[in-house]
């Protein structure tokens, strides 16, 4: 089969691959007809995250239909399936209170200890990202094989396009996990750094929540104006002032609720920024941590802060003296997709959730390269890169 491949920093391919076959009896083998490319999938690309090695199968956000299950599988072949891009047993102490993706057994132990001595943390497994995490084989290509089958998938109706719902393996229900953990009241103020996909659909999220005013924080115009159509005010931080702005338009509290979907690649000339990239650069630090700095020196006191980006390591100039005197709830964490699946396709069904706003390409698995490339470099007009597998 046909797959993308990683080769090095900036390096991707679409390479000629050995398909994937059932090694476990609860495993089902997707036919992928729709496959995107993630934020996420950029810090691979741009090689912060350590683990890969040559030839790993790339892309966590797919569906398609089943073609073989395993005994144990509860899908049958013929069913069009949602995958979310974190793999879970289900069964384990963590999986059993919902928190999905802190799943013990997704990750062979060896890849939990390798992460714990580099990060001081044990991580849970993804599709298609760093062994770190598994090294499992992504859905970027022909087929996929899908561990945990009787507890990940969601299995969607044939009348929605898949453009309607492929979103359910991440992005959605990251952006909707991160506007819950901001813990919005209604009438609240929020503000999301960050207008990429995850930002976007926490901005729709809190909006849905009740949030009576959003704003919506980046420097790419066009990402800003997708902010508008779900009347979000906005704030471009090259233009302006972030934290003035968002004083000026809270009469001087500060927002209720602060959303961090920018994460580890963070941009700014602040000279925090600076030395953090610096840090990144020659492999001291993991993290750039400016949009959080900002982001908790926002925030009005007793207020709320939700971080969906991702941050991999030990991040310095933590403002942890506005977190104690602001009294501050802080809560993050990868995407418990399970939990919210069942509920998110009803309300893409009831007409509540638009997800197709953001697609700005759609190409062919072949010309993926093409998508990464555009997408890191491009990023006002590239929005969100769609592939056709099949
Ligand atoms: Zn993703
Ligand atoms: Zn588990």
């Amino acid at each position: 089969m046909r797959a993308l491949t990683w080769h090095g920093i900036g390096n991707v391919q679409v390479d000629t691959v050995p398909d994937p076959e059932i090694v476990n009896p609860r495993d089902a083998i997707i036919r992928v007809t729709s496959t995107a490319i993630c934020g996420s999938d950029l810090h691979l690309y741009d090689g912060v995250i350590p683990g890969m090695k040559a030839g790993d199968i790339l892309g966590h956000e797919f569906m398609g239909e089943v073609v073989d299950v395993g005994s144990m599988s509860s899908l049958n072949q013929g069913q069009r399936v949602v995958v979310p891009f974190t793999i879970s047993c289900g069964h384990c102490f963590f999986c059993e209170q919902g928190q999905f993706s802190a799943c013990d057994n997704g990750n062979p132990v060896e890849n939990q200890d390798a992460s714990e001595k580099l990060y001081g943390h044990a991580m849970g497994a993804a599709f298609g990202y760093s062994h770190l995490t598994g090294g499992y084989p992504g859905g970027q290509a022909e087929y996929v094989r899908v561990p945990f089958s009787d507890v990940g998938p969601i299995v969607v109706p044939d009348g929605l396009p898949d453009e309607q719902v492929l979103f359910l393996s991440d992005i959605l229900p990251t952006g909707w996990m991160a506007a819950e953990n901001a813990g919005i009241q209604v009438g609240d103020t929020i503000a999301v750094w960050g207008c990429g996909p995850v930002g976007l659909f926490a901005v729709q999220s809190a909006v849905l929540m009740g949030a009576a005013q959003v704003i919506a924080i980046d420097h790419h115009p066009h990402r800003l104006e997708l902010a508008q159509k779900f009347d979000a005010r906005i704030i471009n931080y090259e233009e302006t002032h972030v934290g003035e702005a968002l004083m000026e338009m809270t009469a001087g509290i500060g927002p209720d609720a602060v959303i961090d979907a920018v994460g580890m690649e963070a941009h700014g000339f602040a000279i925090d920024n600076v030395v953090d990239v610096v840090k990144q650069k020659i492999g001291v630090g993991a993290d750039r941590g400016h949009a959080l700095r900002q982001a908790l020196l926002a925030v009005r006191k007793g207020g709320r802060v939700s971080i969906p980006g991702v941050y991999g390591g030990m991040l310095d100039k933590w403002p942890l003296g506005a977190m104690m005197e602001k009294g501050l709830e802080i809560r993050g964490g990868q995407t418990h997709v399970q939990k919210y699946s069942a509920d998110l396709l009803r309300r893409i069904e009831a007409g509540e959730i638009d997800t197709t706003f953001l697609i700005s390409h759609r190409l062919p698995l072949e010309e993926a390269p093409a998508g990464y490339k555009n997408f890191r470099d491009n990023q006002n007009e590239w929005t969100k890169v769609v592939l056709k597998a099949h």
